[in-house]
């Protein structure tokens, strides 16, 4: 196991394995093809789109971009959506969050078809996580997985401490840990003893959205730091929610912000577009 656990070697090994795959799917006629919705012109999710569609053109996944005007209206967009649903040579949705005020992300989550759902945040396939059936998953969590496989950490028997209990991070990386045999516990803001839960953490996920809170007081020696926090300093550069310089001197391995968690999100969801392109024509 590296002390350094790195996202960027790790995501770069999934899309050179996907860009393998996709050539093989296209022998045999089946093109995967993403649909990116961008609504209006937030510069972070600009940059999120693009990082997207550079992961699409690497792998050989087509990439349709749609980029509505800020005021296009909640039922054209929604009417794109179905739109999309019903388009066969179209193996998955993305609408970029957040969306407009006006809008309601909900409706927009429910709209998409659970089967082209490659985020992962349809009631459906978040339902199929807690049940251990087949069905997408939020691709942040995901590519958690794959870094702490990857890098050979043991998950089975372990107590795993997430911190943060979001939709899309927290809650089903606490179901996936479960999945794979953790013992897991979860803390949010009411938590009470945060320190002495994360100093238990044989694996401790790290998603509060707080930049550095966790120092080395939070770690057992040993244990297996994963940060899932991105935060732009006042000096530019990134940092995560964990305390880096600090915490690494006591942790078994770490992830690096940048190149930890980070590159592993669009891996995966470029790893989700294939799988479903694979179900749709099989
Ligand atoms: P949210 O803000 O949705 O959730 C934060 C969670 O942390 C909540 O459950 C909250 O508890 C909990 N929390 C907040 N303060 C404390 C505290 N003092 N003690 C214990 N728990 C606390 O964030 P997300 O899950 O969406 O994202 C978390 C971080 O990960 C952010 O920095 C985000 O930018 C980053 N991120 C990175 C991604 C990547 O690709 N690397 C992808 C997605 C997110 P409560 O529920 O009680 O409010």
């Amino acid at each position: 196991m590296d002390h350094i656990i790195d996202g960027k070697k790790i995501s770069q090994d999934i899309k050179d394995e996907l860009r393998d795959k996709v050539s093989e799917l296209k022998k045999k006629g089946i093109h995967p093809c993403l649909a990116v919705i961008q609504v209006g012109n937030d510069p972070a999710s600009a940059v999120y789109v693009g990082n997207k569609k550079k992961a699409c053109a690497y792998t050989g996944i087509e990439s349709r971009a749609y980029e509505l005007p800020e005021e296009t209206s909640q039922e054209e967009l929604l009417e794109l959506i179905r739109r999309l649903n019903q388009d066969n040579t179209v193996h998955g949705i993305l609408v970029q969050l957040p969306v407009p005020d006006h809008m309601d992300e909900r409706e927009i989550i429910h709209t998409i078809s659970p089967a082209k759902d490659v985020d992962g945040f349809h009631p459906q396939n978040v339902g199929s996580l807690s049940l251990g059936e087949e069905g997408f998953v939020s691709c942040t969590p995901a590519g958690i997985i794959q870094l702490l496989r990857r890098s050979g950490v043991e998950i089975d028997g372990k107590h795993c401490v997430v911190v943060g209990r979001s939709n899309i991070v927290g809650k089903p990386m606490a179901m996936l840990l479960l999945r794979e045999n953790g013992t897991v516990t979860v803390c949010h803001s009411h938590t009470r003893n945060l320190k002495e839960i994360c100093r238990q953490a044989d694996i401790l996920v790290a998603a509060v959205g707080k930049p550095r809170f966790f120092n080395a007081d939070y770690i057992k020696e040993g244990a297996v730091v994963i940060d899932v926090g991105i935060h732009r300093l006042e000096n530019r550069k990134l940092c995560g929610d964990v305390d880096f310089e600090n915490v690494e001197k006591v942790a078994g391995a770490i992830t690096p912000v940048p190149g930890g968690v980070g590159p592993m999100t669009i891996a995966m969801l470029m790893n989700n577009c294939v799988e479903s392109a694979v179900r749709m024509c099989s």
